[in-house]
This record gives structure tokens, sequence and C-alpha cells, in this order.
């Protein structure tokens, strides 16, 4: 197993302050690899596209968030790298605190390289050789099977070192349609409230929600991704 390093997810954020989950590396797992995209109220909205690789999620921040449509590259800003249990987080970072806003989960699944047409969702290990291989020739083909995102996609590294492009590829799932209208989180039902976080500045209190009108947006049932009941995780993996 690669070394995994959760230093500057960690150095990003105080856990006394934010319910984001504590960095812990996942111990080894089993089933196939999952994959989250997190819809991300932050300064600017966007959405953190997320892949389990050595027991962490390799992330990028996209912009525009994912299209299905394959003319439709979209610019997806690698990230830090972040703990496993942030697969399920879904709730209010607040203010004063990095990437302060909502989060929630838009889609889930699980997932596999793809390259060559050959998949690896029976071998783990074989699967995070491929995401490793392809991380450092930046280009990485992968199937998705998710609620909202199914078919194979392509992340491929530009000239710049953290700018990556998400591709739909063509296949039976690729459509001319926004899939982003499709706006409700996956776990548990919410939609963010468009224009919320714009509405507040980033160092007031105010911003705070308001629990009575969205209760909701709170922390959902689904606390650990060991939860399947949304299917938001198939693998049975350990804790750490
Ligand atoms: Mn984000």
């Amino acid at each position: 197993m690669a070394k995994s390093d959760l230093t500057e997810y960690s150095a990003k954020r105080s856990f006394t302050a934010t319910p984001e989950p504590a960095p812990a590396v996942a111990a080894t797992g089993s089933g196939p690899l999952l994959f989250v995209v997190q819809q991300h109220s932050a300064r600017r909205m966007h959405y953190d596209f997320r892949l389990e690789c050595d027991g962490v999620l390799k992330s990028w921040a996209v912009p525009k968030g994912p299209s299905v449509d394959p003319n439709e590259k979209r610019l997806a800003v690698q990230v830090e790298d972040h703990p496993y249990d942030y697969a399920s987080f879904e709730g209010v970072i607040p203010p004063g605190q990095y990437g302060a806003g909502e989060v929630i989960v838009w889609d889930c699944g699980v997932y596999s390289p793809d390259e060559g047409g050959a998949t690896w969702f029976h071998d783990r290990r074989q699967a995070e050789r491929e995401i490793r291989e392809g991380l450092e020739k930046g280009k990485l083909s992968f199937l998705l099977r998710g609620e909202k995102l199914k078919g194979s996609f392509a992340l491929v590294r530009t000239k710049e070192a953290k700018q990556w492009l998400l591709i739909k590829h063509k296949d039976r799932f690729a459509a001319p349609t926004d899939v982003i209208a499709q706006n409700r989180s996956v776990l548990s039902g919410v939609a963010y409230l468009r224009g919320s976080s714009k509405r507040c500045p980033r160092s007031s209190s105010r911003c705070m929600p308001n629990r009575a009108t969205r209760p909701s947006i709170e922390r959902t049932g689904c606390g650990s991704p060991s939860s399947t009941a949304i299917g938001c995780s198939p693998s049975s993996k350990g804790k750490a």
C-alpha cells in the first residue's frame, strides 16, 4: 500500500470547530472502491469529486460539476487527499473555518479503473495499482456505478500540475443532459438552498443555517461510511 498522507487535510482544519471527519487513514478494505461527489457551497459553489485509493479519498474540486456529455470537459483542480470517512460527510462547515459552507453528498457509488476495457471491481489491490499509476502519469480512465453518474470517465492532467479535466467517455450512459440539475443529496434527499451562503459574509455568525426551516442539512444518519443503508459504502471496511 502506498503511503497516504492527510497532513495537508489536517493542517487546514480545526477539528474542534468543524464537524468534518478527523484525519485517519482507513484500514485496508475489501470489495470495490468507493467514489463520491459532494456539492460544496463554499465561497464559490463547486463539486468535490473523490476517488478512494490507499485508504484515503483522492480529491478534485470541479467548479462546474461533472457532466455526462462527452463534449463538456470539466476543469477539475486536484486538492488535498481527504479521509475515507469524508465520503459520508454532509453538513455545515461553520463560518471562519476552511471551506465554510454546506456540503451535501450529491452522488456516490463504486468505481473501478477501466483502462483498455478491463475492470477491477473484484480486485481492489489491482484497482488501486491502476489508479496509482494513472495518477502518476496524469491519465485515469474509470467506470462509475453511482446513482447519477454511470459509465466510463477520464481524468486527464493538463500542463498545469494541479489542473485536470474530467471528461465523460462515449458510451451508453453519455447524454447531452444537465446531470447537475438533479440537485438532491443521494443520502438525505436535501438540496442545497441556492444562494444562501452568498447572503452571509464568511465572518458573520448569522451565516449559520436556520435549523427551523432547514433541519435536514444537519449531519445525516449516514454518519459512517460503514453504513450500507443508502448504498454509499459497499465495502465492509474497518474504521481506522
Ligand atoms: Mn470543496
